[in-house]
């Protein structure tokens, strides 16, 4: 069976030409959750050429309400290769080149440069921002969205002066855990599979060279009562396009600032405070050995810590601890965070299987 474009090649704006068009495209997606599922599955449908995907993670059981590329079956395997199982049963003319890797300062320009379109599906301020200053500097179009809970944004950067980068909008990034992300604060699948449909639908846009891509805006839309807003986002006079003189290069992470470790008992024999920065709620649900002081609070009382001590962060997915190190770091304390988080440790209750 051959792949079919009929549908949208009847379009005046796809036609013949848009059609070859984007199976000449490459498309970079970082991150393949809930964003990047509906991203991968519209972009492999309309017959993108090549969809390089990066993500480091595996799939938890807890994902596939948001995630429904992936199935029950496939929980502990990587999601790059899952996807690219994925995209050869929908569109085996679409090509998938799968990096299980996290996207860094090291491989962040090579990546963005090898595509004609980079789709920002990540859950984390840090990766916004890296994925930002990796476009403007290798001046490619990136197509970003943000959600917390019901609702979400939606901005396109291009390397033209009617664009602004996120940097336009937030001279100073955000830290992580300021707000929370899919992996602490609740979310409705739906919600992610909307925003990432419409990543899609703009990606295509860009590629087919049609109206209407977010030019100079900001799409605000809340999904608990409808509501959507769109608000001017002017580039700033010093992001003169196509650079930006915010940008010089792309900050570097320590390399030891994450710790792999097998169990919370080989934790306990580091030389190393344990501290769990989850909520009390979480902590109260599933308790821990280590000594608990929920993230906003550590954040706001560093001095809680010993600058003569070394410390290991703990959370559920290593995110919020990975960001919480990154801060505390700055402020000259040696601090970790444990790698993939307590989902990632060898379960406790042999059990269970
Ligand atoms: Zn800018």
């Amino acid at each position: 069976m051959q792949p079919d474009y009929s549908r949208q090649m009847l379009l005046k704006e796809v036609g013949a030409a848009g059609q070859a068009a984007l199976a000449k495209s490459r498309v970079l997606i970082v991150g393949l959750g809930g964003l990047g599922s509906p991203v991968l599955q519209y972009l492999a449908g309309a017959g993108v050429g090549v969809l390089g995907v990066v993500d480091d993670d595996a799939l938890h059981a807890s994902n596939l309400h948001r995630q429904p590329i992936y199935a029950l079956d496939e929980v502990g395997a990587l999601k790059a290769p899952l996807a690219s199982a994925a995209v050869a049963k929908l569109n085996p003319d679409v090509r998938v080149e799968a990096h299980a890797a996290r996207l860094t300062a090291d491989n962040a320009l090579e990546l963005i440069r090898a595509h004609d379109v980079v789709v920002d599906c990540s859950d984390n301020f840090r990766t916004k921002f890296l994925i930002n200053d990796a476009a403007v500097l290798a001046r490619r179009p990136a197509v970003f969205a943000s959600i917390y809970q019901y609702e979400g944004q939606l901005q396109v950067y291009k390397p033209l002066a009617r664009h602004a980068c996120l940097r336009c909008l937030w001279p100073n990034a955000t830290a992580d855990g300021v707000v929370g992300n899919c992996a602490e604060a609740g979310v409705l699948g739906p919600v992610p599979g909307a925003f990432g449909a419409l990543q899609a639908l703009l990606t295509l846009k860009i590629l087919l060279d049609m109206p209407g891509q977010l030019d100079g805006e900001l799409l605000l839309l809340d999904f608990m009562n409808f509501s959507s807003i769109t608000l001017k986002a002017p580039r700033r006079s010093e992001c003169a396009a196509p650079a930006c003189a915010l940008i010089r290069d792309l900050p570097r992470e320590d390399q030891d600032i994450e710790m792999h470790v097998p169990s919370l008992a080989a934790a306990a024999q580091l030389p190393a405070v344990l501290i769990d920065v989850r909520s009390a709620e979480e902590f109260a649900s599933a308790p821990t050995p280590a000594r608990h002081i929920p993230m906003p609070t550590l954040l706001a009382h560093p001095e809680l810590l010993s600058a003569q001590e070394r410390y290991l962060l703990v959370c559920a997915s290593g995110k919020r601890s990975l960001a919480a190190a990154r801060e505390l770091r700055r402020r000259g304390l040696a601090v970790h965070s444990l790698a993939g988080g307590l989902q990632a440790l060898t379960p406790r209750h042999a059990h269970d299987s």
